[in-house]
């Protein structure tokens, strides 16, 4: 019958399965089946009865709905189940029916919570609702690939009936019928009139990790089959389909486990996964690593606070004196005209330079070029670039292809006009699309600025004061947020010029410490109550200090057992980390995200919050903005064409690539290649790495905390400068850090870089005392 004669097959078996359970009715309803290794899935024909349906009548169709095998006419629903196979590469399978009791919850619009830890485990963390449109329509495809993304394998289609997903044609039935009988509980729970209780934050959490596991196992699974394929296109031709990877074993039994496990996170989640995500192979990309996010194994938290630990308590093994003069000289004798154009400098601007992140010691260097993993001074001289302007370039410096475009439409429209246009919307759509929590998107000028709308949006909205950070957390310098800035626990040190008043409802706890977190919000709520937790999800600056993998969902916890919205600072990690975020990689949702850096790609005025449409619309200018009500926001300058053609381009273009993947994979090659140099060296330094976000702690400075008051009185002065002279040495050894301690990798960063920046990264190193 053809190539496809399994994939039919299985299509015909499965109807037969759902109709004897009386799932599927008459000619009601679809199935399909992915064609493994192939952009193809067998899909039953419309309108024809099933109890009569042979293999020869199911459909073979590509993604573009072009048909491969069959005569009939193919379901209706062809191009939402095309969608989705696009869309979810852990789908093999997927049923559309009418099936009743969840059909009673499409005409009531009633998502169902996550009632049950199996459910969350094989469901997703919610059946949501698909917005309404009609059968067979493009506007149905569209709605079904917004929510999608979510990782959740069922969905229920408003006024419609259920959609059900699942890694094998099995695992989609078994999914079918979860789902009608948490459909069918969850009617009789409300028509008791009493509250519906759902299963804990951290049981959810835990249960929907799991079933995200599955998700990426299956991707990779597929991801291999085709890689298998194109290897040996002759032998894919003549042995027509190979059977479809199979959902992950023994995920049936795991339900059971996954009550046991919450008491893990319960108790504080230190560590609470802290095992490779793919059992990665050094070199090879893993499953973690395919799905799109760039961290292929969660850093072993416990362990690296061990060794920072140690690094702090013991003396500091800054460079050997000599050789130390050698890289100062460097500096005096081959970049004469940046420190003439420097000192020039310093009688304009204060201190010389601009921004905060130019490395200053002995001065700054002025940058003439940049291209991709390189830059170039004025003075003619190459460096590698790890500082990437502090993040945003995940594409790589002054990307040609996103330069290009950008060109084209400021030659166009200029810069900015101050009206509508179009790529604003394009860019909230893509953004949307990627990270499902921001349903409406609000661009503004800088990641400061977007944390100060986002503190301001969760006042206005929640109607409460108090704002909680993690001590040593940087959310940009507005007033209420210069507090404990960098170092825990220091409060108002770098408060000079700030008020008492315009921090006074701020307040920050110790790194990864919950119970403190708790607290804090208990405390509040006797004061008024706390409107936002803000967190950058790694850990305060950039991971430096990382959470334990559990720790965002506790958060997400306490937020929610408090009435406090939990505002994620993506600043760094939008996009960087994979296109879904940090929220997309540690799977949890929070109410307002702010973006900074990545949001337009590199380019000037990049900030933007986004998040809950109800707490949103608390910005809401023009249509539906009424003054005295909103929470007031602008920027003459804020998404400006610029701006939002320059961010829609450079994040297409990430997906394209898979950027925060690749960049993600150079920077895993150099954190263990630094890692590596440490320990044949026997150092007592310090190197990890979060994908593409690489910490290489030799002095401890950031590790300083006012936990230890006189340590850190004794030790911050001299660690601080042990940190210059690292970053000093390492720019005269043709590698610019981020003030010599923090790495960022990007998609131009190719193994050959990487090798590169280690062979200098050795010679600095060995020039350490004591080796
Ligand atoms: N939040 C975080 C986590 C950041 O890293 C930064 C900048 N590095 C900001 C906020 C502030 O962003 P901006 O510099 O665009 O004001």
């Amino acid at each position: 019958m053809g190539q496809f004669a399994a994939a039919r097959e299985q299509v015909v078996a499965t109807c037969r399965a759902l109709l004897e359970r009386g799932y599927l009715k008459a000619t009601e309803g679809n199935v399909s089946v992915r064609v493994p290794g192939r952009d193809a899935f067998a899909i039953t024909p419309t309108n024809y009865d099933y109890a009569k349906m042979k293999a020869a009548d199911i459909c073979v169709l590509d993604f573009a709905l072009e048909r491969l095998e069959g005569e009939r006419k193919a379901s209706i629903e062809s191009g939402m189940h095309a969608a989705v196979y696009q869309q979810r590469a852990d789908v093999n399978a997927i049923v559309h029916t009418h099936q009743p009791y969840a059909s009673a919850l499409a005409l009531v619009r009633q998502p169902i919570p996550a009632l049950f830890d199996e459910q969350v485990r094989f469901l997703g963390r919610s059946v949501e609702i698909i917005d309404y449109a009609p059968s067979g329509t493009s506007f149905l495809k569209r709605n079904v690939r917004k929510r999608i993304t979510s990782g959740d394998n069922a969905f229920i289609l408003a006024n419609h009936g259920v959609l059900v997903l699942g890694g094998d044609v099995d695992r989609a039935v078994f999914n079918m019928a979860l789902l009608e009988k948490v459909a069918l509980d969850y009617l009789l729970a409300l028509m008791t009139g009493e509250k519906v209780n759902k299963v804990p934050g951290p049981i959810r959490e835990i249960a929907f990790a799991r079933l995200r596991g599955d998700e990426k196992k299956l991707k990779r699974q597929l991801r291999e089959a085709r890689v298998a394929e194109s290897l040996a296109p002759a032998a894919a031709e003549s042995t027509a389909e190979s059977p479809a990877p199979a959902a992950a074993e023994g995920a049936a039994d795991e339900a059971a486990g996954v009550a046991g496990r919450a008491a893990d996170v319960a108790a504080g989640g230190a560590a609470a996964r802290t095992e490779p995500a793919g059992g990665r192979a050094c070199g090879e990309p893993s499953g973690a690593q395919l799905a799109g996010y760039a961290i292929s194994a969660y850093p072993d938290v416990a362990e690296v606070y061990a060794r920072l630990d140690r690094l702090v308590s013991r003396p500091l093994r800054p460079i050997r004196r000599p050789a130390m003069d050698e890289y100062l000289d460097y500096f005096e004798t081959r970049c004469r005209r940046s420190k003439e154009l420097t000192d020039a400098a310093g009688e304009l601007i204060p201190g010389g330079v601009q921004h905060n992140l130019a490395f200053n010691y002995p001065f700054p260097l002025a940058i003439e070029k940049a291209e991709g993993a390189h830059l170039w001074d004025v003075d003619g001289n190459e460096y590698i670039d790890f500082l990437q302007a502090g993040g945003p370039t995940v594409l790589g410096s002054n990307y040609a292809p996103l330069r290009e475009k950008v060109a084209e439409v400021v030659a166009a429209s200029g810069p900015v006009t101050g009206l509508f246009h179009e790529y604003e919307l394009k860019l909230a759509e893509l953004v949307h699309r990627l990270m499902p929590a921001v349903e409406m998107f609000r661009m503004l000028g800088s990641g400061t600025e977007s944390v100060m709308a986002a503190i301001r949006g969760a006042r206005a909205f929640t109607g409460k004061k108090w704002v909680i950070k993690v001590g040593g957390a940087y959310h940009g310098w507005s007033d209420q947020m210069v507090y404990g800035l960098h170092v825990p626990g220091t409060w108002r040190f770098e408060a000079k010029g700030i008020p008492l008043g315009a921090t006074a409802r701020t307040r920050e706890f110790f790194p990864n410490d919950l119970k403190a977190l708790r607290r804090k919000l208990q405390e509040n709520k006797l004061a008024g109550g706390t409107a936002a937790v803000i967190v950058e999800p790694l850990g305060p600056e950039s991971g430096t200090r990382p959470v334990p993998f559990g720790f965002n969902a506790r958060v997400r916890e306490l937020c929610d057992e408090f009435g406090a919205l939990l505002v994620f600072d993506e600043v760094v990690t939008g996009f960087r980390l994979g296109l879904g975020g940090a929220q997309g990689y540690f799977g949890v949702r929070p109410d307002l995200t702010v973006f900074g850096k990545c949001i337009t790609g590199g380019y000037p005025m990049a900030g933007g919050v986004g998040g809950r449409r109800d707490v949103m619309m608390s910005f809401a200018s023009g249509i539906g903005g009424k003054s005295g009500e909103r929470a007031y926001i602008g920027g003459t300058l804020s998404a400006n064409p610029l701006s939002c053609a320059a961010g829609y381009f450079a994040i297409s273009e990430m997906e394209r690539t898979g950027a925060p993947v690749l960049a993600g994979r150079a920077g895993d090659r150099l954190a263990a290649g630094l890692d590596d140099i440490i320990t044949r060296y026997r150092l007592p330094f310090v190197a990890f790495n979060q994908g593409s976000i690489v910490h290489l702690e030799t002095s401890g400075v950031m590790l300083l905390d006012l936990k230890s008051p006189i340590r850190f009185a004794r030790q911050m002065k001299p660690r601080k400068h042990m940190m210059e002279e690292m970053g000093a040495a390492f720019t005269a050894s043709g590698l610019i850090t981020l003030a010599g301690s923090r790495m960022y990798t990007s998609m131009a960063d190719t193994d050959d870089v990487i090798d590169d920046a280690l062979e200098r990264f050795e010679r600095v190193l060995a020039s350490v005392e004591g080796v």
